[in-house]
């Protein structure tokens, strides 16, 4: 199995062999300490329902905290000695990401409050909360608004080009966060030109604003969501942007977008609500969109049709996986001297 990153923490794989026939492992077993040159080794493992440890995909796979002392020690934990060794990550950490648009995630800020119907069944406020009660340090204050400034730099230090959504953990444009945090975080950006940022916000009213003071390197792509018509004020702000690349995420879909004015838009998400409470998401809701994007030539990416338990849902449309994304980024990666996107 393997035990997926978050944000703002080192992490480990953990190999727990289907040979091994353990339906669980006592947490107590893994009270350890792994202490290296990697930060503090924090690793995460699936504890509550020892049922999914064989469930290599599962959404909630990250619910409890274990530090590793030394491999000596997990090994005599498992009688059968059937936990492979633990593998460190090559340096600098990357946060690969499990979501289907994107490589990997970067929270300079994390916390947030919530605006629309969108944010109900926040998956930010769910994780920073199981984070907290974990005790990792980032998430000491749980989902409330936090900056921070450690992580600023992190993307200069990943060489291979990837695709970075930028505060998957939260919404950089949120009011409480600094003017000058969110240029800092613009610097960035302008500097790491082997990436492209994600950057996706529920207030693009803010960025409007701020638009002329930020620098739009043509690696950052800027992205409203939109959840309902009562929100489709949101484009029109982001259409005010400078940005290169405008997209729009249409997720959780929670109603019909018939008004919806794709001008000037790079790119199109959509995808059902996942999680517990999940809500429905229509398939004529979800066509329509694709269908108004073919028209328009506009890249379509359908993510998920979400759900409870998502991988049972999947994500195909009329038989077909829309995965396109903006042209501009085989030209963006192309201009970068034949470097091409690196798999998730
Ligand atoms: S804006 Fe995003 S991060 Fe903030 S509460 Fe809403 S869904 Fe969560």
């Amino acid at each position: 199995m393997q035990v997926i990153s978050e944000p703002g923490t080192t992490h480990f794989i953990l190999d727990f062999p289907k040979a091994c026939g353990r339906s669980s492992v006592p947490v107590h077993a893994f009270k350890l300490l792994w202490t290296d040159n990697y930060n503090q080794g924090i690793a995460y493992l699936l504890t509550q329902k020892p049922e999914w440890w064989h469930h290599e995909n599962h959404p909630d796979q990250i619910l409890h905290q274990i530090i590793v002392d030394d491999q000596e020690k997990l090994n005599s934990a498992c009688p059968q000695h059937c936990i492979a060794p633990l593998r460190k990550p090559e340096k600098p950490v990357v946060h690969l990401s499990k979501i289907e648009w994107t490589d990997s995630t970067w929270n300079p800020v994390t916390g947030c409050t919530k605006i629309s119907q969108g944010c109900q069944h926040c998956y930010a406020e769910r994780m920073s909360l199981r984070l907290q009660a974990a005790g990792v340090g980032k998430y000491e204050h749980g989902f409330r608004l936090t900056v921070h400034k450690d992580v600023l730099h992190e993307p200069l230090q990943w060489k291979k080009p990837r695709m970075v959504f930028v505060n998957s953990m939260s919404d950089l444009f949120h009011k409480d966060v600094p003017t000058a945090f969110i240029r800092s975080v613009f610097q960035t950006m302008n500097q790491a030109q082997q990436h492209i940022f994600q950057v996706l916000t529920k207030r693009p009213l803010r960025v409007a604003t701020l638009n002329n003071k930020l620098r739009w390197t043509p690696n950052i792509w800027m992205g409203t969501s939109i959840e309902s018509t009562q929100w489709l004020s949101r484009l029109d702000a982001l259409k005010h942007t400078d940005a290169c690349v405008k997209f729009l995420s249409c997720e959780p879909l929670l109603g019909p977008l018939p008004d919806l004015d794709l001008d000037g838009i790079d790119w199109v998400i959509a995808g059902g609500e996942s999680g517990p409470g999940a809500r429905p998401v229509r398939v004529e809701w979800v066509r329509e969109i694709r269908d108004r994007c073919v028209e328009q030539n506009i890249p379509f990416f359908f993510k998920q049709w979400g759900g409870v338990f998502k991988k049972r849902t999947g994500r195909t449309l009329d038989g077909k996986v829309w995965n396109q994304f903006p042209v501009a980024m085989r030209s963006y990666y192309r201009s970068r001297a034949g470097q091409s996107r690196p798999k998730a």
